[in-house]
């Protein structure tokens, strides 16, 4: 049925494309190849030849290399041609050769446009006519206008005028994915030709196009790579190591960034994106045969793009297979099974910014050796989409990459050229709708409440959209606008008949009994509320960004390749307002200049200073910054100062009020002096010493950890599970150690490590791969954390540490007798796939709750679902919400008593009752002989669960979710003098969930007074 459609809709596109190429003004047909007229470099094209092991993986574009008697070939710097089999150059000889092209030709220009974690720089290297690169800056300035048609009022003829005087920028990413090889030497060669070829082909590109090529985008993780096959050539018939590091701190998910823009490679992109005004982003990624162009995709597409886009994906994406089919070069395809939703990728930056987005996947064996690769039937089947299907048996080399790499290239970029009017103006006309938003499909703005509790969060939300190049502004005075009413839920989920006395949501619903749904409701904001407009160009990536995400869980895609939801207003715990009313634009405002930032300073005389905990992330920071001082947490909520404060809130003593005035403006954190101690319990909270450990089969998902302990500045020393298991004393070293999530299923993989049938795997610094180590090194990637690991961690806990547990890890806590009385139950239909869910508080008064308001939306990715038992080994009793009464066949109805015949009704005991959450009470049967009964003090404690499934779903896809709605969330189990945390949502993703972040550095600010607040159970 779906290909049905799909054939359908590609039929449709090949109409609009014939239109398009006979009405475009240059409708000369200029053929694809080498002119006669214009010498070839003989060596370099016999080396291409050479290296390209069958003559269809190569075509017109690329078989020859144009000769210059001035301009060097990538030769001068590689020793060879671009491809050569064991050749992969390391990033600064990619720039050396950029460098030298920019010396040699008036056509190329280089750019720094920033550095990476560790320092390496990142370039943009842009080619063009002599005439383009001349007057780069001119055109610059009226692409800017296109960019924001605010400048010209709007003026459709106006814009004509500029078009018609612009060329676009189509920009070019390389290797973002650091073991996908093949970009940069492809980049280097198509940057020459560029430059120097005087074929018509290449001339109407340069004359009408800006070409804008980042060769390496993940600069850290290339010269690891590098670094790595260089070790593989040295040794001959060894295994060799996986590239665990790629950037400082993220792998794979670097291109998973582009709404969060935590990284340096992101913000690099996106402000050499924005700043260019281009109109495209292509990303060069590697892996199925031969060259897939995403363009095109699969569905759902991204339901905040501008229409028009998706219009021109489909446009570009068949005709480059078109013009590639025409070539007979196999396995080009643009329709696949990944899907267009998760605006998360690099090349959304141009999605989610009136550009167009697209990245190829090509072929590549993970280095430069010439390989024999046999595929699997799913890979050379001929499809529908796919009617050139890629060889089942084939010689691949790192030369048949770059043709197909280049020619799909140049194909688009004359393709692009020949219509880059049309392109523009769509461009123009993208920006334009953007911009009227707020009069068409609305929303007219997001708003963000002057009165919100946690400021601190809320301007970093914000700092981030302004970094994303959205303008913010602030309401100057109150103002009033018409809200959407509070739905409430029809009926009762029938499920739910155990809900623990939910309100209705409160907050729009004006007490009116319920009866009637009221559809609008008027809703008021104080001054100072800030204002995010959608009537300007980047209205589209705040929308995509704060809006709800639904995925239907009968949607026809099944093959969900990411996240299905990242609301950042819900996961930052920050309150976020659609607003559709336009009144909301004539609200006295005016724009912030420079970032958003939370008010901060020291309030009032006295050297006892108090600070309100709101889970703002900033007082991690401030605890940090001041390791020496005394600080306390209250246990209770007091007042003081004339103002409110939190159960969890800081009392601090020996710190010189300057000192702390200067870091509570830096922090954007309001702290109140006092000449007295406030009368309410507290204990102190400690600098606690951290350690955040990793195994050596992935350094994935806990980079997204260090990143943020990192920027929040929580010192933390870096160990491996080969460290732990070789010592047994960790309590001297450390107060804290996190496990975060590792990404292996099988608890085991973890204590095992990888098998150790072959040779050693260094991961180390030296002569030969000067790029390795830094972050952490060992002779030996192959051993786990083994069983001394094991016993050296729960020792660790026993004597009063700290071990911190997520998703994965919370598996392994439990897999290995960490979590006595938590068990994990599988999950039968459920689906949660990358969602947002909703939390609900069990226990305020535990340490890891300090500051948080109930409903705490969490990030889950299919559980852990979590069971609670009083005894050890026990699994928890009936685990879903209720389903019906529980009663045995018989007389009556489903809730009267059976009746034995023939003597008198027995009075039935009463029947043991919890909560889903809470562990079945003990009943006098298993408390008598208890071998396995945990003792009150001993057993686990919960803190968050999940919330009733009625409204559990946040955000994203839930299928089945009574599977998990009410199960524990987050569980404290104290381990002899020490804890264990257990977490099922992972509270460190992406920098995506800094909502959640609190709930961990609440457990380390008080890893040793965990139990405050507890109530214990009586027997
Ligand atoms: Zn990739």
């Amino acid at each position: 049925m779906i290909n049905k459609s799909l054939t359908f809709c590609s039929a449709l596109l090949v109409c609009c494309l014939v239109s398009l190429t006979t009405s475009a003004q240059t409708a000369v047909q200029i053929k694809p190849g080498r002119d006669p007229n214009v010498a070839i470099d003989e060596e370099y094209t016999k080396k291409i030849r050479e290296y390209t092991t069958e003559s269809f993986f190569n075509s017109p574009l690329t078989d020859y290399l144009p000769a210059s008697s001035k301009v060097p070939t990538p030769k001068v710097v590689l020793g060879d041609v671009a491809g050569a089999p064991g050749i992969l150059p390391y990033s600064s000889e990619v720039y050396r050769y950029m460098r030298m092209l920019e010396h040699e030709s008036p056509r190329v220009k280089v750019y720094s446009i920033g550095k990476t974690e560790e320092g390496r720089e990142m370039i943009a290297v842009a080619v063009s006519s002599e005439a383009n690169i001349a007057k780069i800056e001119e055109n610059r300035a009226r692409l800017q206008k296109l960019a924001d048609p605010r400048s010209i009022n709007l003026n459709d003829d106006e814009a004509e005028k500029i078009i018609a005087d612009t060329v676009p920028v189509y920009y070019i990413t390389g290797t973002i994915h650091s073991p996908e090889t093949g970009a940069p030497t492809a980049l280097m060669e198509l940057a020459y030709r560029l430059a120097v070829d005087e074929s018509p082909y290449i001339k109407q590109i340069r004359d009408n196009l800006i070409t804008l090529i980042t060769p390496v985008v993940e600069v850290d993780g290339r010269d690891r790579q590098v670094d790595i096959y260089k070790w593989h050539l040295a040794n001959p018939g060894k295994n060799w190591p996986n590239l665990i590091y790629w950037g400082k701190y993220v792998a794979h998910d670097n291109n998973r960034d582009a709404m969060s823009l935590s990284l340096q490679l992101t913000r690099n992109v996106l402000n050499t994106f924005t700043g260019w005004k281009a109109q495209v982003l292509h990303d060069l990624h590697e892996s199925v045969p031969y060259l897939y162009d995403n363009t095109v995709g699969d569905q759902p597409y991204n339901a905040w793009i501008d229409p028009i886009l998706a219009d021109e994906w489909h446009l570009i994406g068949w005709y480059n297979v078109g013009e590639m089919t025409k070539f007979g070069m196999p396995g080009v395809f643009t329709h696949g099974n990944f899907d267009t939703w998760s605006p998360s990728y690099l090349m959304f930056i141009a999605a989610s910014h009136n550009g167009i987005s697209r990245l190829y996947e090509t072929f590549g064996n993970g280095g430069a050796d010439t390989l024999e690769r046999t595929l699997s039937p799913s890979e050379y089947s001929r499809t529908w989409y796919k009617q050139n299907p890629p060889l089942p048996v084939a010689k691949w080399s790192q030369r048949n990459n770059n043709n197909y790499e280049q020619t799909g290239l140049l194909i688009s970029l004359a393709h692009f050229s020949t219509n880059s009017k049309y392109f523009l103006r769509n461009f123009y006309t993208k920006s334009k709708n953007s911009i009227l938003k707020p009069k068409t499909s609305g929303p007219a703005a997001y708003v963000f409440p002057g009165d919100d509790p946690r400021p601190g969060g809320q301007a970093e939300l914000l700092r981030l959209l302004q970094t994303q190049g959205c303008e913010v502004h602030r309401a100057t005075a109150d103002f009033t606008v018409t809200v959407p009413a509070k739905k409430r839920p029809a009926r009762p989920a029938p499920a739910e008949t155990r809900a623990s006395g939910d309100g209705d949501g409160g907050a729009g619903s004006a007490g009116n009994g319920g009866q009637e749904r009221r559809e609008t409701i008027t809703r008021s904001f104080p001054a100072g509320s800030y204002i995010v407009r959608m009537d300007q160009p980047y209205s589209r990536i705040a929308d995509m960004m704060l809006d709800l995400q639904y995925w239907a869980p009968n949607d026809p895609q099944r093959n969900i390749y990411d996240d299905t939801a990242w609301t950042f207003g819900e996961l930052g715990d920050v309150q976020v307002v659609r607003v559709m009313d336009v009144k909301a634009l004539d609200a006295p405002m005016e724009k912030v200049s420079g970032e958003v930032k939370a008010a901060g300073g020291v309030l009032g005389e006295g050297s006892v200073f108090l600070v309100n905990h709101n889970a703002d992330n900033a007082l991690v920071t401030l605890r940090y910054r001041f390791k020496d001082a005394q600080f306390e947490a209250a246990e209770e909520p007091f007042e003081a100062a004339g103002t409110k404060f939190n159960r969890g809130s800081f009392v601090i003593r020996g710190v010189k009020a300057n000192d702390l005035n200067r870091a509570a403006a830096d922090l954007g954190l309001k702290i109140y002096a006092t000449g007295n101690t406030p009368s309410v319990k507290m204990h102190s909270i400690k600098a606690a010493r951290v350690a955040i450990m990793h195994t050596w089969l992935t350094a994935q998902d806990e980079g997204w950890w260090r990143l943020e302990f990192d920027r929040y500045k929580v010192p933390y020393n870096y160990i491996n599970v080969q460290d732990v298991a070789k010592d047994g004393n960790l309590n001297a070293k450390y107060d804290v150690i996190i496990f975060p999530p590792v990404g292996r299923s099988n608890p085991q993989q973890v204590v095992s490590g990888m098998p150790m049938f072959g040779n050693p795997l260094p991961w180390r610094k030296t002569e030969l791969t000067p790029n390795l180590g830094g972050t952490d090194e060992t002779d030996d990637m192959r051993p786990g954390l083994g069983w001394s690991g094991v016993q050296n961690l729960q020792k660790f806990a026993q004597r009063g540490g700290l071990l911190i547990t997520a998703s994965d890890t919370a598996n392994f806590a439990s897999a290995f007798g960490f979590a006595p009385g938590v068990s994990i139950a599988s999950p039968q239909r459920l689906r949660v796939t990358g969602s947002v869910l909703r939390s609900r508080i069990v226990d305020a008064a535990s340490p890891v709750a300090y500051g948080y308001n109930d409903r705490l939306a969490i990030f889950c990715a299919n559980g852990p679902i979590f069971n609670l038992s009083n005894t050890v080994g026990g699994r928890g009793g009936r685990r879903f919400s209720a389903e019906g009464p529980e009663r045995f066949t018989g007389r009556g109805g489903p809730d009267d008593p059976d009746t034995p015949q023939n003597r008198p009704p027995a009075e039935l005991p009463e029947e043991p009752k919890s909560e889903v959450w809470e562990a079945t009470p003990l009943s006098d049967e298993q408390l008598r002989n208890g071998v396995f009964v945990i003792p009150p003090s001993a057993r686990p404690r919960v803190i968050l669960r999940y919330a009733d499934s009625r409204e559990l779903l946040v955000s994203g896809l839930l299928e089945s979710g009574n599977e998990i709605a009410q199960h524990a969330a987050v569980i404290d189990v104290p381990y002899e003098q020490g804890h264990v945390l257990l977490f099922s949502n992972n509270p460190f993703w992406r920098a995506e969930t800094q909502g959640s972040y609190f709930l961990v550095f609440n457990a380390i600010l008080n890893f040793d007074q965990l139990n405050a607040g507890r109530k214990l159970a009586e027997k």
